[in-house]
């Protein structure tokens, strides 16, 4: 199967030639409900974990007074393959990434960051020589229906090419395309890329971007890996996000509201923060320092 983005109403470059440097490629995921296997890339599926690791657990996990409860076992929520995805800057002997977290909110390493406690594993596939087969349930500790757990989601990724959100680009640039983009209605038709995808740039809509995205460890820039989105696209969105584009072409004929459509458009069923999305952004010099999410 192909999902295909619609195209863009307008080329920003041809208004403003000087954001031609800008532009980045962001890879969407495009995530389908499905049953992907434990060595292919996949949002919430099984993880091709080695039997002889412990798995992580949440350790430091406070109710809503203070105290200490857990440990509880980390959520798989993501991995990827240097196969799918070779723009991942991979370390050195690793070809394969894997996310967990612990789906209740928690401080970040980043002090502005706010979402649920991350972990990146790196790892090379081939090292695992025995797979965890009994992984375990989050169902047994968290409620699917309110805690940010995945429903299991086979990946059709496609390349697009974005410009960064305003506050990535230098303050002259920045308010003279912000101006184009609100006088044209095209904030939503050819600003940032909604929904699940890996690199490129977030929409601080709710928030404005921290002024420092440093990372803690060595202080090089932070930059976006993972975009999380409550939704795909929206119809008649609530924040006035142009539908069309990003509905895909191959599923326009879906009837709005129904079951195919809310899967298509809420695959991954999970409200990100009140409904909007968030983002996983790791350092830019080397991706195993701590990790921060964002939320939108
Ligand atoms: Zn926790
Ligand atoms: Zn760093």
């Amino acid at each position: 199967m192909t999902l295909t983005t619609g195209p863009a109403s307008h080329d920003p470059v041809r208004a403003f030639p000087e954001l031609a440097p800008y532009a980045r490629t962001t890879i969407r995921l495009h995530p389908r409900r499905g049953a992907p296997g434990p060595r292919d890339s996949h949002i919430g599926g099984p993880l091709w974990w080695p039997a002889d690791e412990p798995w992580p657990y949440c350790a430091e996990h406070p109710d809503v007074n203070g105290r200490q409860q857990g440990p509880y076992p980390l959520v798989a929520v993501a991995q990827l393959t240097a196969v799918d995805f070779p723009e991942i800057r991979f370390p050195e002997s690793t070809d394969l990434v894997q996310l967990l977290w612990c789906p209740e909110w928690h401080d970040q390493p980043h002090p502005e960051g706010w979402g649920q406690a991350c972990r990146l594993f790196w790892r090379r596939a081939g090292d695992v020589t025995e797979p965890l087969v009994a992984q375990p349930d989050p169902d047994e500790h968290w409620e699917r229906d309110l805690d940010m757990i995945p429903t299991a989601c086979v990946l059709y990724p496609e390349r697009l090419t974005e410009y960064p959100w305003r506050d990535e680009l230098p303050a002259g640039l920045a308010d003279r395309y912000e101006a184009w983009l609100e006088e044209c209605g095209l904030v939503d038709d050819v600003s940032t890329v909604p929904g699940y995808k890996l690199g490129g740039s977030m929409r601080w809509g709710v928030t404005d971007m921290p002024e420092t995205m440093a990372c803690g460890e060595c202080r090089a820039p932070l930059e976006l890996f993972l975009q999380f989105d409550t939704y795909e696209y929206e119809l008649d969105g609530c924040d006035g996000r142009a539908p069309e584009r990003f509905r895909p072409l191959e599923e326009r004929a879906l009837e709005p509201k129904s079951e195919e459509w809310r899967a298509a458009c809420e695959p991954v069923g999970m409200t990100v923060g009140r409904g909007g999305h968030a983002g996983l952004f790791v350092c830019s010099a080397d991706p195993r320092h701590p990790a921060s999410f964002f939320t939108q």
